[in-house]
């Protein structure tokens, strides 16, 4: 068993936690860092108090649980990005079709086994194609929800299913 792997994330990561504004707000001067990004600051702050480094480090594990199972099936070499980018969508398929003309009612006594399922299919190809890529997977996110929050301020989108360039 791997036993390193915390050590060499928590050095990697450790600015970010021990200090998280610090880190999220590098590359820009504070006083100018927008609402979007001032937000997901805020968020980074409460994930990294709370959490500390248990959900990322077992998310992690997760991924090394991943990339164990498909290494075992020398799968390596069907996960091509394009490949690991169909299998998201095509899970996402499955996960669509089980709700597929079904009323509201009918839809809310759909099969949460079935959802687990599909929704676990989608998971790992994901974090397959993240792993891919080297991308942190909780960065990208934060990042992503710093776009969001500039394109969707809240006092325009709040209750509001517009397009950003709608509002
Ligand atoms: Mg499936």
């Amino acid at each position: 068993m791997n036993t390193s792997w915390p050590k060499r994330w928590l050095v990697k990561n450790r600015l970010s936690l021990t200090n998280p504004v610090d880190s999220a707000s590098r590359g820009g001067d504070a006083t100018k860092r927008s609402r979007g990004s001032r937000e997901v600051l805020s968020i980074k702050h409460r994930i990294c108090q709370r959490t500390k480094i248990n959900v990322m480090g077992e998310l992690q594990e997760l991924i090394n649980e991943l990339v164990r199972f498909r290494n075992a099936r020398d799968w390596k070499q069907f996960h091509k990005p394009k490949d690991l980018s169909a299998a998201i969508a095509i899970e996402a398929g499955e996960l669509q079709e089980l709700f597929l003309w079904k009323g509201d009612a009918e839809a809310a006594q759909v099969d949460r086994e079935r959802v687990a399922e599909e929704l676990a299919d989608i998971f790992a190809f994901a974090l397959l194609l993240a792993e891919h890529y080297d991308f942190d997977v909780k960065d990208i996110i934060l990042k992503k929800m710093a776009q969001n929050g500039e394109k969707y301020p809240v006092e325009k989108a709040k209750g509001n299913a517009k397009k950003y360039d709608q509002l």
